[in-house]
């Protein structure tokens, strides 16, 4: 009699045990379906969202031609927004937000490009990366050396000013500088030079020249 109670007793316990695991993995997954669900939720939200925004600036103009002006609007503005990120580590951007001329190429006694441009012109970092260096010397002036991370690495001389610090992280486009005449130079311009690894290599073989030219 002891022995069938006691093989009772374990039998009830090892059931008790396998109806909480099933408990436990229905529990399981109907928290995953839950998130699911409420991540979809968000979406269909913003999706919502988005149509009512449509709606209410084509409902406000009677005129078709407005809604095929909102709609080039928003494509453009998505076109913009992929340009911008379709490289952030590369530095392709020149590095100038303002008129320039190249007034010294890349050889092997200049591995820079020269930029000559009125002082004060605003300097931008040609791509997403790290303040690696700011410094002064006689020869390049006041100097930005930015880390793109990605082997590439970007130096900045003859600047009037400085706007960046050691570990900053900076977008690209984002102004470092403006332009001027300091260290070792005979007129207003930028000294930018363009390294991979540590190398020196024609920046003009990077840069989309054509994209910025005449600003
Ligand atoms: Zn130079």
């Amino acid at each position: 009699m002891k022995k069938f109670l006691l093989i009772l007793l374990i039998t009830s316990i090892g059931i008790s045990f396998y109806f909480y695991q099933q408990n436990n993995k229905l529990r399981l997954m109907l928290i995953e379906r839950g998130e699911k669900i409420s991540g979809n939720d968000k979406y269909v939200e913003m999706l919502t969202k988005k149509i009512e925004l449509l709606r209410n600036a084509t409902s406000k103009s009677s005129k078709e031609e407005n809604l095929e002006d909102l709609l080039e609007k928003i494509s453009f503005k998505e076109k913009a927004e992929k340009k911008s990120y379709a490289n952030p580590n590369t530095p392709d951007l020149i590095p100038i937000n303002g008129k320039y001329k190249i007034s010294q190429k890349f050889s092997s006694k200049h591995p820079a490009v020269d930029f000559a441009t009125q002082t004060g012109t605003k300097i931008i970092s040609a791509a997403d990366g790290e303040v690696l260096s700011v410094y002064e010397d006689k020869h390049y002036g006041n100097v930005v050396i930015i880390d793109h991370f990605n082997d590439y690495a970007t130096l900045y001389a003859h600047l009037q000013k400085t706007f960046v610090e050691m570990g900053e992280t900076l977008k690209k486009g984002q102004t470092i500088a403006l332009s001027g005449n300091t260290g070792n130079s005979t007129a207003p311009h930028l000294h930018f030079e363009i390294m991979i690894n540590g190398e020196n290599v024609d920046p003009l073989n990077i840069l989309k020249i054509n994209a910025h030219e005449g600003i």
